[in-house]
């Protein structure tokens, strides 16, 4: 067999694809026919690909590439670490410097008492792991019948059983088996799709007390924790009214209901501080963190837990872990990431310049005649397509279809935007400066341009 390498034809790249690899969440068999777009190095915010095209990266891989690519030190950190100590595991009274050191600092940079941290190698497994440290918590605490997750519709906490649960996307809930029992989803704070006549801030109130009324409904004595991302990713970027988050902690602290915080996109500074809860002001019992902890470089990530809870958790065996859990190569390059985003100050740069210079030209894109509302925290945002803006109308086609579209011509102008459903939205790496956000505006609207005369 001959070996298989950027140097070879795209056709044959994309046949090769096509016969043997199954993508995530994606029709595979009409992909032979669109055919994929083969991407082979990356530099900075640029991805190129097989064609030699260069590809303006909006979405930081998948939320992740918060330092960008290419950083050397992290190579240079991995290949060290696998010479010294690739692997070993953390169960049965062993540890490595690796995971001390990451657990330790991630307890310094944490909000809070949030000090205990339990590694994993997915945001989807340690969401798992939140749901059995959970359930095992309330049980130690005499309560085992406090089993009961509240979550939110189109939220989105993974792909396994368990966190493909939690989440709410009614797409995955059709395939699988999934939810498991005891998980129950509230309305989301989706004041531009659902808020209809009321105005934000009531509808953030009425979306927060949602959360009351499942509590009442399902019973004080059986909700264990609300699980929410501060802001709502791969749902559209959906920023929640100011109102929101508030009462929702009013709550949480009212019926004892611990409080979880998905913070796999919103943390390491996406938002403008270290973590999307510190942006909205709550103070979560548990976050979950994945993506931005080692930059995507290496897989990585941790329900970081309080005293109280880790407290209560070291009275019994939990019996629960991952071979991968602190694996010593990804939490080496998990903590260079870090090293660099403290050293470069790339977190203070997001609050105090780029990310408010990005703020000013992303929400000038509603004076383009598709572009409904802008919405943007940090460097993660959001722009509501409609066929009508003061009515915030939908378009006739299906769901999706004009978004679609418009991810489309987004790509032909080699800028890489998402869309969900009709929502476009983009999460470039946090080191993209002023001028190429410029041109990542400019691209935006060119791939809107190029929407609007493909519809009308
Ligand atoms: N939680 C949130 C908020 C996410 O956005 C994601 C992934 O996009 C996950 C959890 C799952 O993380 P992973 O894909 O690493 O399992």
């Amino acid at each position: 067999m001959t070996a298989i390498t950027n140097h070879m034809p795209t056709e044959e790249l994309q046949a090769l694809d096509a016969a043997h690899h199954m993508h995530p969440f994606t029709a595979n068999g009409e992909l032979a026919d669109k055919g994929v777009r083969v991407i082979t190095r990356a530099k900075g915010v640029y991805l190129t690909d097989s064609e030699g095209c260069e590809i303006l990266d909006g979405m930081a891989g998948l939320w992740c590439v918060n330092i960008g690519y290419g950083r050397d030190e992290l190579a240079d950190i991995a290949a060290r670490q696998m010479r010294e100590l690739p692997y070993y595991n953390t169960f049965f009274q062993t540890t490595h410097v690796p995971a001390i050191a990451l657990a330790d600092k991630i307890a310094e940079l944490t909000p809070g008492d949030l000090n205990h941290v339990f590694f994993a190698g997915s945001g989807s497994e340690a969401n798992d792991t939140n749901i059995r440290m959970v359930r095992h918590y309330w049980a130690l605490k005499g309560k085992p019948d406090k089993s009961i997750f509240i979550s939110r519709k189109n939220a989105y906490h993974g792909s396994s059983v368990g966190s493909g649960s939690l989440g709410g996307m009614s797409a995955m809930h059709a395939q699988g088996g999934i939810p498991i029992p005891d998980i129950h989803h509230i309305e989301q704070p989706h004041w531009w799709a659902e808020g209809g006549e009321s105005s934000p801030e009531d509808f953030g109130l009425t979306r927060a007390r949602a959360l009351e009324d499942a509590i009442l409904e399902l019973g004080e004595d059986r909700v264990a924790a609300f699980i929410a991302e501060p802001v709502q990713g791969a749902g559209g970027v959906i920023v929640p009214p100011e109102t929101y988050w508030p009462e929702i902690q009013r709550i949480c602290d009212k019926y004892e209901i611990l409080l979880i915080a998905d913070e796999v996109i919103c943390g390491f500074g996406r938002t403008g501080n270290w973590f999307g809860s510190e942006t909205m002001g709550i103070r979560p019992d548990i976050i979950t963190i994945a993506k931005g902890l080692s930059s995507g470089y290496a897989p990585i990530a941790a329900s970081v837990v309080s005293e109280e809870i880790a407290g209560v958790i070291a009275s019994d065996e939990f019996n629960h872990g991952y071979t991968y859990s602190g694996h010593p190569v990804a939490a080496a390059v998990a903590l260079e990431n870090i090293r660099i985003l403290e050293e470069e100050q790339i977190v203070d740069q997001v609050r105090v310049d780029t990310g408010p210079y990005l703020k000013e030209k992303w929400e000038s894109l509603v004076d383009h005649p598709l572009v409904g509302e802008a919405k943007i925290v940090g460097m993660m945002a959001s722009i509501a397509l409609t066929p009508d803006k003061k009515t915030r109308a939908k378009f006739a086609a299906d769901e999706g279809t004009v978004g679609l579209i418009c991810r489309e011509k987004s790509f032909a102008n080699n800028l890489i935007m998402r869309h969900v459903g009709d929502r476009m939205v983009i999460s470039p790496p946090l080191v993209i400066s002023r001028s190429e956000i410029d041109l990542m505006i400019k691209r935006a609207r060119l791939a809107l341009d190029d929407c609007l005369e493909q519809i009308t």
